[in-house]
C-alpha cells in the first residue's frame, strides 16, 4: 500500500504515471474521502491508463468511483484521461480554472490556434521566414501528440482564486497562479502547510511559460498597435512573488517528487528566471552599444546556439520565447523602449 507523502494528510496519495516523451513521468494525486478526487490525470495512453487503474485498485478504488477531477491546468499530461474516466462509468465533476476551461472543453482547438499564431508572433520579433517555417513544422508534429494523448471534456465548474474545495475533515483553497498557462491553479491546505503546486513550482525542473496572442486585433491602448498577448513570464513572476515567504511546509508538484523546502523551491524558480532576464538584459545592452536598436531574434542569435537542425528546434522555440518573455518583463519594469520598424518588426533598446 502506498503511503501518503504528507503524514498530516494520510488521505492524499501521490501516483506516478508514465509519459511517452521527456520528462518520462507526471505525478497526479488521489484524495480519498467524500468526494473521491483526482488532482490531474496523466495522458490518454494505454500505458498511463493501466498504471493509474492499478494504483487506484491498490488503494481500493475503481475509475467508476471517482467523483471529482481537479485539473491544475489545461495540458495534455494533466487533463488527458478525464473523459476516459467518465467513459469508464464515473459520474464525476470536472473542475478547471475559468481561464483554462475553454481549452479543456475544446481541446485541441485552442492549442492548434496558438500553434498557428506562433508565426506572426515570432515574425513580429524578427525571426526570419526560413526558421519560422521549420519552427512551425516542429510544432505541428507536437500538436499531433497533443491530439493523440488528450481529449476534450466538459467542465462542470470553473475555479477562481480563493474558492474552497471541501472534504469531510479538511479543505483546499484555490490559488490562481498564471504563468505556465493562463488558468494554472495551485491548491493550498493552510492548516498543514501543504501546496499542490502543479507545473508552476516543481522539484528538479523549471516551468515553461506560455506566450500567445489573445486577440486578433491591435490593442487600441498600445501606441505600437501590438495585439494583446498572454505574457506568461510576466505572470509567472507575479504569481511566484505573491507566494514567496508564505509558510508552506511541503509542495506536491506535477514533477520532481515531493518538495520539502517549499519556500526555497519558490525562490529558486524566481531566481532561475531573474538570472536569465538579467542575461538577456546584458545581451541587449551589449548589442545596443554597437549602434542600432535590436530585435528579439538578434538577441537570441547572440546568446544561444544558432543554426539549429532537426531535434534542437524545440529548444530554439523555447529560447526565443524566453527572450520575448524577458523583454516583456523588462518592459513591465520600465527598463525598455520598444519601437516598430517600417517592416513591422519590433526593436528594443534601454530607456
Ligand atoms: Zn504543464
Amino acid at each position: 500500500m502506498k503511503r501518503s507523502p504528507v503524514p498530516a494528510r494520510p488521505q492524499i496519495h501521490q501516483i506516478v504515471l508514465p509519459l511517452s516523451g521527456e520528462p518520462a513521468y507526471v505525478q497526479v494525486y488521489l484524495i480519498e474521502g467524500a468526494p473521491l478526487t483526482l488532482v490531474d490525470t496523466g495522458v490518454r495512453t494505454a500505458e498511463s491508463r493501466a498504471v493509474l487503474e492499478a494504483a487506484l485498485e491498490e488503494l481500493g478504488h475503481g475509475f467508476d468511483e471517482i467523483e471529482r477531477v481537479i485539473v491544475t491546468h489545461a495540458h495534455r499530461d494533466h487533463m488527458g484521461l478525464v473523459q476516459s474516466i467518465r467513459d469508464a462509468g464515473a459520474d464525476l465533476e470536472c473542475l478547471v480554472h475559468e481561464a483554462d476551461a475553454p481549452v479543456v472543453e475544446t481541446f485541441p482547438e485552442d492549442v492548434r490556434r496558438r500553434t498557428a499564431e506562433m508565426i506572426p508572433l515570432f515574425r513580429e520579433y524578427g525571426v526570419p521566414d526560413d526558421l519560422l517555417e521549420r519552427l512551425h513544422a516542429e510544432r505541428i508534429d507536437s500538436l499531433s501528440i497533443d491530439e493523440a494523448e488528450a481529449e476534450a471534456t466538459h467542465v462542470d465548474r470553473v475555479l477562481r482564486e480563493g474558492d474552497r474545495l471541501e472534504w469531510k475533515d479538511f479543505a483546499l483553497e484555490v490559488r490562481h497562479t498564471p504563468g505556465h498557462t493562463p488558468g494554472h491553479v495551485m491548491l493550498e491546505d493552510e492548516e498543514s502547510g501543504l501546496l499542490l503546486s502543479g507545473d508552476q513550482v516543481m522539484g528538479q525542473a523549471m516551468p515553461h511559460t506560455e506566450n500567445f496572442y489573445v486577440s486578433p486585433l491591435p490593442d487600441p491602448a498600445d501606441p505600437l498597435q501590438r495585439r494583446r498577448r498572454f505574457r506568461g513570464l510576466v505572470e509567472l513572476r507575479r504569481s511566484l512573488r505573491r507566494l514567496r515567504g508564505r509558510p508552506f511546509k511541503i509542495l506536491l508538484p506535477g514533477y520532481g517528487g515531493v518538495v520539502r523546502r517549499a519556500d526555497r523551491a519558490i525562490r529558486d524558480t524566481l531566481l532561475f528566471y531573474d538570472v536569465r532576464i538579467q542575461r538577456i538584459d546584458r545581451g541587449l545592452r551589449h548589442l545596443a552599444a554597437m549602434g542600432q536598436p535590436v530585435t528579439a531574434y538578434e538577441i537570441w542569435k547572440a546568446l544561444f546556439p544558432s543554426d539549429p537542425i532537426g531535434t534542437a528546434l524545440g529548444d530554439v522555440r523555447s529560447h526565443l520565447l524566453l527572450v520575448i518573455g524577458a523583454l516583456d518583463c523588462l518592459e513591465e519594469d520600465g527598463l525598455l523602449v520598444t519601437e516598430r520598424r517600417s517592416d513591422g518588426v519590433l526593436t528594443h533598446h534601454h530607456c
